[in-house]
């Protein structure tokens, strides 16, 4: 049998946690009912007016209740979430002095607004209520069998029967009261009763006991003159503040030192608490993971990044719902937590914190773009703990980033992707193998004289049952599989190997090949690109290898090496899509490049759009001043051509010359060209 495995069978464990969970509704049921009965009572028993005539120091002991209520010290892990309340002693005090009825009705409304503040479930509500009223009749029976009578003509006795009492009180009120919590606990998650005791007495016990011990001492000093209460606030304040400082440690260890945020393990105290709370309305957790964050750290420096995550952070944090969690999980990823949320809200929540989050942000008087994609998973329908919510939201993440669409929501159906992710990589594999990676040849130009200097291979996936499949749709895939390496250096030997034997036949041609960031940071180009040269016997020279813009930004030790290597074999580089990645022009005259592309995005817009020409004249300028090769891509008519040669641009590529065919289509418009071109010359010549 393997390690872990229950003896339970799995339906006779989902059988005790059904019966568990009915235990537990029935369980809180009555615990609330019996403390709404106590409380009708105590309503029933009152007289309003002679609550209205009460001492002043009644009603501003009360307020201070309030104010306790609503703000405690939180205990950063605390259980339930109820925190430390410094409440406990105002309730205290008023029992011991105005008796039980008022001080539970006054202790009901306290928790009603507290809880309403801090967005809790209508049922939790309902028990602390219940709890606290159970907890405190109790108290007051023992206190009364003690002898203590609630009088607000007599001072408390301090040194005599009444402090027995009180102490008494105080000991029943913890001991039901932890009573009551701890089988609600245990019910929920099925731990024991006594392990549950056992491990919190001592620290509740403590903390209760602290809180306790004051109340004797509020009564002591009301019972001197409502003019005393003011002297007791500054000991409490300090009570306050100390007890703070601990917790602050506590919290410490539960937050993310970089933005302050919350971190994971807390999420996983908060991602409990609100399974519970929520139930069928929902919890929804979004993952939120910002594009490109990478290049803004390697071109701008850790430091400038760390702001930037800072900023993401408290504009997160700043968007969100009170009740909702925002959790950095590290690097640039942040989990947002929505108690009580469904998958359409959950939506319209990530949207709205896209927007919040994409102003561009100032840093060093640089404006830096954000950008980030939402995955969203909801319990219970796509996980009841943590973990699978997390592990779903990753892969609607994903989903989103591959679209583009900014936030996806976890979809089963969609999920089956990965399983076709799977099945489709294992066919790359194969593909690979078995020659189904074609090779296409697309020319690039000379714009002043049309003469055609060189072509880009571009490879195709010709898929048994799905046709012609372009490389956008499995180059992403082999690139973050691992394939990649195998993938290029399959390209590039076919590349070579073409470009050789259109030397034979009086072609000479440079012979573009596209790699990709993970061949430049990996170990095999280098030599792939020497073993193939070998192989087919082309110069290094007649080779260019095409790198996008964004890879060479994301550079690495092991890419600049690479690059070093490459410059000195003497083989040369482009940069390709330029105008879309993250330029630092400094770093752009220091790399090994001969070739500049312009990315055909601005190219084929720039005969129509002014902007876009005027991007297309700045990178030619660019390229020009640094002594490279501009190359146009995309030129698919002739108004684009005219104008790239008035700029200046050196060559162009695009569907207007040609588009990317195979050799065997190719090579015959390659010669007949060239023999156009050698009839041109010797006509000018001649
Ligand atoms: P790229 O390197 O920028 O290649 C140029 C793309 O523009 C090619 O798309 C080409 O067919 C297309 N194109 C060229 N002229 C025109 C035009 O006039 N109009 C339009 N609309 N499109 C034009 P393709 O072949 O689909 O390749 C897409 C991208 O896939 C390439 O962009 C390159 O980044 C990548 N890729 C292609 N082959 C390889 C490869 O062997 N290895 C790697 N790592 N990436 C490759
Ligand atoms: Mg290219
Ligand atoms: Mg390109």
């Amino acid at each position: 049998m393997a390690a872990g495995v229950s003896l339970v069978p799995e339906d006779d464990r989902n059988d005790f946690a059904g019966r568990r969970d009915l235990a537990f509704r029935v369980y809180v049921a009555a615990v609330s009912l019996s403390g709404l009965a106590v409380l009708v009572l105590a309503a029933l028993s009152l007289d309003p007016a002679s609550v209205l005539g009460l001492e002043p120091a009644f009603w501003a002991l009360c307020a201070l209740l309030l104010v306790a209520e609503v703000r405690p010290l939180f205990t950063a892990g605390a259980r339930d979430a109820n925190g430390l309340a410094l409440s406990t002693s105002f309730v205290f005090a008023l029992l011991l002095r105005y008796g039980l009825p008022i001080s539970v009705l006054v202790q009901a409304v306290a928790t009603t607004v507290a809880d309403v503040s801090r967005r809790k479930a209508p049922w939790r509500t309902a028990f602390n209520i219940g709890q606290f009223t159970l907890s405190w009749s109790a108290a007051a029976v023992v206190m009364e069998l003690a002898g203590h009578e609630a009088s607000t003509a007599a001072p408390l006795d301090l040194m005599g029967a009444d402090l027995v009492a009180a102490g008494l009180g105080g000991i029943t009120y913890f001991l039901v009261n932890q009573l009551l919590v701890t089988v609600a606990l245990s019910l929920k998650t099925g731990r024991s009763v006594l392990r549950l005791l056992r491990d919190d007495l001592a620290y509740e016990g403590l903390s209760s006991g602290a809180l306790l011990a004051l109340s004797p001492l509020i009564v002591l000093a009301v019972g001197r003159g409502t003019a005393f209460l003011p002297l007791l606030l500054p000991p409490l304040a300090a009570v306050y503040q100390v007890a703070s400082v601990a917790l602050q440690r506590e919290q410490q260890a539960l937050t993310d030192a970089l933005t302050g945020l919350p971190n994971r393990t807390l999420l996983g105290t908060r991602t409990a608490e609100s399974l519970l709370e929520s139930g069928d309305a929902g919890t929804a957790l979004l993952l939120f993971d910002l594009d490109r964050f990478k290049e803004v750290n390697d071109t701008l420096g850790h430091h400038v990044g760390d702001r930037f995550l800072q900023v993401v952070a408290s504009r997160l944090a700043a968007a969100v719902r009170p009740g909702d969690t925002v959790v950095r999980l590290g690097g640039d990823e942040f989990a947002l937590l929505l108690p009580a949320t469904g998958a359409e809200e959950a939506e319209q929540t990530a949207r709205r914190l896209l927007e919040a989050v994409r102003a561009p942000i100032v840093l060093d008087g640089l404006h830096v773009d954000v950008d980030a994609s939402v995955g969203i998973a909801v319990a219970p329908e796509h996980g009841d703990d943590l973990d699978a919510l997390l592990q779903h939201a990753d892969v609607a993440m994903y989903l989103a980033k591959g679209t583009g669409s900014g936030v996806e929501h976890y979809d089963v159906s969609r999920d089956r992707n990965t399983t076709s992710r799977l099945v489709m990589l294992g066919e790359l594999r194969r593909a690979l193998s078995g020659g189904e990676l074609e090779v296409h040849y697309q020319p690039k130009a000379r714009l002043v004289s049309g003469r055609v200097t060189g072509v880009e291979a571009l490879v195709r996936w010709r898929h048994p049952e799905r046709g012609l499949v372009p490389p956008d749709d499995f180059v992403p895939l082999a690139e973050s599989s691992g394939l990649i390496e195998a993938l290029t250096g399959h390209v590039l030997d076919r590349a070579v190997g073409q470009a050789a034997a259109w030397r034979t036949q009086g072609l000479d041609l440079r012979v573009a090949v596209n790699v990709s960031v993970r061949d430049l940071s990996g170990n095999l180009l280098v030599d792939s690109v020497i073993a193939s040269l070998t192989l087919h016997g082309l110069p290094a020279c007649c080779l260019l290898l095409e790198v996008t813009e964004g890879s060479l930004f994301a550079e690495s030790h092991r890419t600049a090496a690479t690059l070093l290597r490459l410059d000195e074999l003497g083989v040369c580089l482009s940069l390709d899509d330029f105008g879309t990645g993250w330029s630092s022009l400094g770093r752009l005259r220091r790399l090994p490049v001969q070739e500049l592309k312009v990315d055909r995005s601005f190219v084929q817009r720039m005969a129509a759009d002014a902007r876009d020409a005027a991007i297309v004249r700045s990178v030619v300028d660019l390229g020009v001043g640094l002594g490279m090769r501009v190359v146009a891509e995309g030129v698919e008519d002739r108004a684009t051509w005219r104008l790239l040669t008035e700029m200046g641009c050196d060559e162009a590529q695009g569907w207007l010359l040609s588009r990317a065919e195979p050799a065997e289509v190719l090579t015959p418009w390659l010669l007949a060209r060239q023999a156009a071109d050698v009839a041109r010359a010797s006509a000018v010549t001649g």
